[in-house]
């Protein structure tokens, strides 16, 4: 359900591949940065993507930044994120995809994991003191805009209930094939600016939450309206930067 694979190899890159590539990318950042996120369009944990005998000069490449943020499968989530923080000076975060606690609806997305999984993985991260970040769909397939919201807002309770300090709301983007032929028998229509918006709002209210990001990645696609889409996009952005819920924007042309 998501386009990832687009930037995926079918073979497993050489060892030294990865730092180097990290490396590179840092050296162009000049300065350090607080923060970093070593997304790998897939699993790092996956041995085949990352492998494991490049973890220590990975950790090497990182070590003057405070935090670190991984992506993996709920499933692939061990050992191997212990071995990873142990190698890290600062903080190690995970990000999950959650995708959505809707009972029907997440086994329809064939991600290959359960609720349980993903609460397993979660409750071994923070017993060991990694943190937890989850990504949820907004208005994944097989839901109407309401529902899309609806359950946005359920999933990321569910992210928070399990001890995630971070949700990021991802839009659900056609894009991967399998999105464009649920759009031709209607089981699928991307969610509005205004569902996102709303699903934000209501995340950042969810008593006992922490952080809440809408993903505003090629957000115009979402838009209907050129004439508030941009001051809309940076209230958004605000928002995340802020995580305080700001006044809306009132267009007259879309009402
Ligand atoms: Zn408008």
């Amino acid at each position: 359900m998501c386009d990832l694979w687009k930037n995926t190899l079918t073979h497993t890159v050489p060892i030294g591949a990865i730092p180097q590539q990290i490396n590179h990318a840092l050296s162009q950042l000049g300065g350090r940065p607080g923060q970093i996120k070593l997304y790998n369009s897939g699993s790092f944990f996956d041995a085949a993507a990352i492998p494991p005998a490049d973890y220590p000069a990975i950790a090497q490449t990182v070590a003057v930044v405070d935090r670190v943020v991984v992506e993996s499968h709920p499933r692939l989530v061990g050992e191997k994120a212990l071995r990873l923080r142990d190698l890290l000076p600062g903080t190690l975060e995970v990000a999950m995809g959650l995708e959505t606690v809707h009972p029907q609806v997440l086994p329809r997305l064939n991600k290959k994991f359960t609720l349980e999984h993903f609460s397993q993985a979660a409750d071994f991260l923070q017993r060991n003191k990694i943190a937890v970040r989850a990504f949820v769909l907004v208005k994944p397939p097989f839901m109407d805009e309401e529902e899309g919201l609806e359950w946005a807002v359920k999933s990321a309770a569910f992210a928070f209930s399990w001890g995630a300090a971070v949700v990021s709301l991802i839009p659900t983007r056609p894009g991967n094939g399998a999105m464009e032929r649920l759009m031709e028998t209607g089981e699928f229509s991307p969610p509005r600016l205004a569902t996102l918006e709303k699903a934000l709002e209501l995340s950042l209210n969810l008593r006992g939450g922490g952080r809440v990001f809408a993903d505003t990645w090629d957000l115009e696609q979402f838009s209907r309206c050129p004439a508030c889409f941009e001051p809309r996009r940076q209230r958004i952005h605000a928002v995340n930067l802020s995580q305080q819920v700001l006044p809306t924007i009132d267009c007259p042309a879309c009402g």
